[in-house]
């Protein structure tokens, strides 16, 4: 692992200066995250998780969280092709023609930008009552319906979709998953605008979409196991940011306690940060005891839906708190703005990949036994 967090520093201070005066002011932009995401691909580091004859290094999870730490510490969060990277990728590599996997070296160097078109309206919590059609005609299945709350949809060229393959099957046993070209006609993304004033989801509309059968991934009509592998990632992807949470309000208790004299924080903004501070504490714990597990190869199990509901509680915590840290400049002012974007877009932290309502529920049904009501 030293080694090779070493090459990963090596990389980092040859290539990271180079790219931050390249773009200056515009770092943060789309076309700067995509330009760095190629630097990162082309030297091994897009996807450290892939196996190494697809361009990853086969990392298991506790070297991924050694990867992901040394590049936060950088201020690189997340690559603009996350869900492709994370979540996509590793379902093509599982499920995948060899066609289907030519697909991969584009994730890595942002020629293809995937999306997940599963949420529709009504059906969110209750994924499996999706009701997108796909039929098959001759070579194509004919695609109608709609996809909701689609994370990256305006800039994606492709999506994995979940439709509705065989009506009378119960839910569960009729849904397949294609791999849906964008650009196809009858394709049409409208974007969401969200409360923090970004637009990071998109609505997608198809109309008579044809999709060439070879554009199947994985069984007709077993979608559902397909997906579980695409979730499985995500999910792994939460206990990575949990492990984050910790890190980041260490260094807000840090950057308190610097603060002079004369602008000290009241105290119960302190003791607020101080809560807040502990229960990241024991959140970074608990997801580190999960990752361990599943570096030893174990199912996800309980505490996953733990780790789950308890970062992203958490976080809206530590964001509240760090919103009244930061007062008055909190709302208006440059540093400011980045307390109340926080604040905001925490909101979404405890409704995707499962809202607290659904992650409560699975744990008292499969956890505690309790009824079902
Ligand atoms: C940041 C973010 C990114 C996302 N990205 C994507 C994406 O890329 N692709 C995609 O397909 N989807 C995405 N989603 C959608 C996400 O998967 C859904 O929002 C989520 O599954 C909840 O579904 P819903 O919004 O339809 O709410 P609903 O399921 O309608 O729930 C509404 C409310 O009812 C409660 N509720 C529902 N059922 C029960 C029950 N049985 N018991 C108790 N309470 C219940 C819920 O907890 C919630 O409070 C994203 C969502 C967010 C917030």
């Amino acid at each position: 692992l030293d080694e090779l967090l070493q090459e990963l520093d090596q990389f980092l201070d040859r290539e990271l200066p180079t790219h931050e005066s390249k773009w200056g002011d515009q770092l943060d932009s789309w076309d700067a995250r995509c330009a760095w995401q190629r630097v990162m691909a082309d030297n091994g580091w897009a996807a450290p998780a892939w196996p190494a004859e697809h361009g990853g290094r086969g990392a298991d999870i506790m070297t991924q969280l050694a990867i992901e730490e040394r590049l936060s510490a950088r201020g690189i969060i997340q690559r603009p092709g996350v869900l492709g990277l994370n979540n996509v990728g590793p379902t093509l590599i599982a499920y995948g023609t060899e066609e289907q996997k030519q697909s991969l070296p584009r994730i890595l160097n942002t020629d293809e930008m995937w999306c997940q078109g599963f949420s529709e309206p009504g059906a969110g919590s209750d994924l499996a009552g999706l009701r997108t059609r796909a039929v098959r005609d001759g070579e194509d299945f004919v695609v109608n319906g709609q996809k909701v709350w689609t994370s990256n949809g305006m800039h994606a060229t492709h999506m994995e979709c979940l439709v509705r393959t065989d009506p009378d099957a119960p839910k569960h046993a009729g849904i397949s998953v294609l791999l849906l070209d964008m650009t196809t006609p009858g394709v049409e993304v409208r974007p969401i605008k969200q409360i923090n004033g970004n637009a990071e989801f998109a609505e997608v509309f198809f109309t008579d979409v044809r999709v060439p059968v070879e554009n199947l991934l994985g069984p007709l009509n077993q979608g559902w196991t397909v997906t579980r592998t695409t979730l499985g990632h995500e999910r792994a992807g939460v206990a990575t940011m949990a492990a984050h949470l910790e890190r980041e309000a260490t260094e807000l208790v840090r950057a308190q306690a610097a603060r002079p004299a004369d602008d000290r924080p009241r105290a119960a903004d302190v003791d607020r940060l101080l809560a807040s501070y502990v229960e990241t504490k024991i959140v970074g714990r608990l997801s580190a005891q999960a990752l361990s597990s599943l570096a030893r190869g174990e199912q996800p199990g309980a505490e996953q839906s733990v780790i789950k509901l308890a970062w992203s509680e958490a976080g809206q915590r530590l964001a509240a708190a760090r919103l009244a840290l930061a007062g008055y400049s909190g709302v208006a002012g440059e540093p400011a703005l980045a307390s109340a974007q926080g604040y905001l877009s925490a909101r979404s932290s405890t409704i995707a990949a499962g809202t607290s309502q659904i992650v409560r529920n699975v744990l008292a049904e499969r956890v505690l036994g309790l009824p079902r009501e």
